[in-house]
């Protein structure tokens, strides 16, 4: 089997000013113990406005955090009022860049379509998509579940390229839009079968091999309290986290889910 890197991202969504990102992300570093970084990629994605603060943070400090957007534009450049541009956030040392997050999906109607385009984008700015895919409840409960994420997987992935040279570098992120901010989260069990059914897709898209070296994400309430058992099934691979990152003490609880208890 091959050996992924976990990948724990904090989203704090519509949340924090630059000054609190600059202590939340302080206090995070304090928490964190240098294993918690080996072998594992910890992320946080603070607003656009804290972008420039954190990455000045992470140089001076030398931290061993990396940065995330919440968002992007499929265009380099033009007349697209309050959007920002993938060559921006290149500019900031932004290393992963969301995409296609529920949120989006639902409040602007974003599309496959749109998405597939930002993931383009982002990728041809050497950075990273977290692809997010996942059904809503009504989806869940209709049966539909399995070819919802499929369908977005196929639309969100289409013309995109991925080998076993740059398996890593696109991530997916499984949540269930039903989990999202609601405290309920899907069981591990359910979590697996859905993250592995993702693989099973990304394997008919880029081959065996590949699939088996891309990283697989679950987010929907993700806490301290079920991290170790989510993180425990065979096809998560990391953990996308909203709530629960924007407290430090709570996040390094999450980041830290392999240190003995
Ligand atoms: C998210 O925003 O992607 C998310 C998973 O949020 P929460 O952890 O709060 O459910």
């Amino acid at each position: 089997m091959a050996e992924r890197t976990p990948i724990m991202a904090g989203n704090w969504k519509m949340h924090r000013d630059h000054l609190e990102a600059i202590q939340l992300v302080q206090k995070l570093a304090y928490h964190l113990e240098e294993q918690d970084y080996e072998g594992q990629d910890v992320v946080v994605c603070p607003s656009f406005v804290s972008l420039r603060s954190i990455q000045t943070l992470i140089q001076s400090d030398r931290l061993p955090i990396q940065l995330g957007a919440q968002n992007c534009h499929s265009e380099d450049e033009g007349a697209f009022t309050g959007e920002v541009s993938p060559p921006m956030l290149k500019r900031l040392d932004v290393a992963y860049v969301l995409a296609g997050h529920s949120e989006l999906r639902a409040l602007l109607d974003e599309t496959d379509e749109i998405v597939n385009a930002k993931v383009a984008a982002i990728r041809r700015h050497g950075m990273r998509p977290i692809l997010c895919v996942g059904e809503t409840k009504e989806e869940r409960e209709a049966g539909q579940a399995l070819e919802v994420v499929v369908s977005q997987l196929r639309g969100s992935l289409a013309g995109i390229e991925v080998t076993d040279d740059d398996a890593e570098e696109v991530v997916i992120a499984y949540e269930p839009v039903w989990a999202i901010g609601t405290g309920l989260t899907a069981t591990p069990e359910d979590a697996q079968e859905m993250c592995a059914a993702v693989r099973t897709e990304l394997a008919s898209l880029y081959g065996q091999a590949v699939a088996d070296l891309m990283r697989v994400q679950y987010g929907g309430s993700v806490k301290a309290g079920n991290v170790r058992s989510l993180m425990a099934q065979p096809d998560i691979d990391g953990a996308l986290v909203g709530g629960a990152s924007l407290s430090s003490e709570d996040f390094a609880l999450i980041v830290g889910h392999r240190r003995a208890s």
